[in-house]
């Protein structure tokens, strides 16, 4: 690949080679549980590492080979692991670096299913989130002792709509020897890389915007290869260092986790998301531009009673966005508020081209009630805690023309 292509050049042709696919253009489905060797001392081979040929599906498969070197390269990062969904790659990620009694610190700004996996699975197991907001640099300077394995954000968070600062958080981390770890899937590499500002693994949900049609679950480690895992602190991960040196970290992912816990990616879901990524660039520019527009237009309406989004001028997270983000966009997800929960349920009744439903990052508008549904079954204390109350609506801002989502969110307001 050319070093000088740019991330709009580089998204579509990344990792992709029609000379080694009998002149194919898109990636080969390789649709079969396991690989024939020819020879025993082959098997050998591949068992030992010292070749990279397949297996069995569940430890590699071609296809899912050929979507973590194309999300490595778009990351900046030095190898991956493509997962079978975002919440594998979350658990996967985490779990590689966790032994029982061990803590880690967390913004609380957090997708819900990571809260839930963080707050009260690993509760089961004897490992400590330590809970901060992820804004507040010395908050989580604070939490941070001796059992601390690693630091974890999320680009954007969300439903909170705050940006943390991640060059700063990787200095801190850094500073006490500890791994900073990203789930950039509201941000994708097209607006932010979180490896280039000091991270040292990115995870995604390839679910969302990667994939961009919601019709493939999937996630992603990406491994900067950058941390130094010979650090005392990490002595368990003696052996992965001395077989794969800088990338101990993914070694432990794959062949601890990933391969134990059978979370494999279905090749078909990996050409789907690959399907996605060709257009991933001209789509973020149209979901950022909607958003900006559609926030715009939110505030101005009277009915709504706030709006939380990182590119409005009041919010406090702007000026850490807009060096982070390098001015191309501020996500395309946005909370806002109406009276009350029965004014929401109305509202969404109303529209007639937004989606209600769970999802984010499709190329479609989407619309939820969080506190009636993914938070519906949590204590109304930890909804608090969460900035999860009964009159916030969560946007995610498809590509339509944005005329029409405007019409369509002033139309429902017309009939509350
Ligand atoms: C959706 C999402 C996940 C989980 O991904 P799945 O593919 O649904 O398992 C993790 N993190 C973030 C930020 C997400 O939006």
């Amino acid at each position: 690949m050319a070093k000088n292509w740019r991330f709009r050049t580089r998204v579509i042709h990344e990792g992709i080679h029609p000379e080694s696919w009998q002149g194919a253009t898109l990636p080969p489905i390789f649709q079969t549980a396991s690989h024939r060797h020819g020879s025993a001392e082959s098997l050998q081979a591949a068992f030992g590492g010292q070749s990279t040929d397949h297996i069995y599906m569940r430890l590699t498969n071609p296809t899912n080979r050929i979507l973590e070197e194309k999300l490595a390269a778009l990351e900046g990062g030095q190898g991956a692991v493509v997962t079978s969904s975002g919440m594998a790659a979350v658990a996967n990620a985490c779990l590689a670096l966790l032994r029982s009694g061990d803590e880690f610190v967390t913004g609380n700004s957090l997708f819900m299913s990571t809260y839930v996996l963080f707050a009260n699975v690993f509760k089961k197991y004897g490992i400590t989130a330590r809970f901060v907001e992820p804004t507040d640099l010395e908050a989580i300077k604070g939490a941070i002792n001796e059992k601390t394995r690693f630091v974890f954000i999320e680009t954007i968070g969300n439903p909170k709509m705050d940006v943390p600062d991640i060059a700063a958080i990787a200095q801190i981390a850094h500073e006490n020897g500890l791994p900073l770890l990203v789930d950039n899937t509201l941000a994708t590499p097209y607006l932010c890389r979180p490896l280039e500002l000091g991270a040292d693994v990115v995870i995604h949900s390839t679910t969302k915007y990667l994939s961009g049609h919601g019709c493939a679950t999937g996630g992603v480690i990406i491994d900067g290869g950058r941390f130094d895992w010979t650090n005392p602190r990490f002595e368990d991960f003696k052996p992965f260092v001395e077989r794969k040196g800088p990338l101990a970290y993914l070694d432990k992912v794959w062949r601890e986790h990933h391969i134990n816990f059978g979370t494999t990616q279905a090749p078909l879901h990996s050409y789907l998301t690959m399907l996605g990524l060709d257009t991933l660039a001209v789509r973020m520019e149209r979901h950022l531009a909607n958003a900006q527009e559609v926030a715009r237009f939110l505030v101005e309406q009277p009915e709504i009673k706030w709006v939380r989004f990182p590119g409005l001028p009041d919010h406090p997270d702007r000026e850490v966005a807009d060096r982070q983000f390098q001015d191309k966009g501020y996500g395309a997800m946005i909370a806002f508020g109406l009276k009350d929960q029965e004014t929401c349920f109305r509202f969404i009744r109303n529209l007639r081209l937004i989606y209600n439903l769970a999802n984010l990052g499709d190329c479609k508008t989407l619309i939820i009630h969080p506190y009636s549904s993914q938070y519906l079954s949590f204590p109304e204390e930890t909804r608090q805690y969460l900035s999860i109350t009964p009159d916030l609506l969560r946007l995610s801002v498809g590509i339509e023309a944005v005329e029409d989502i405007c019409a369509d969110i002033r139309e429902a307001l017309d009939r509350l």
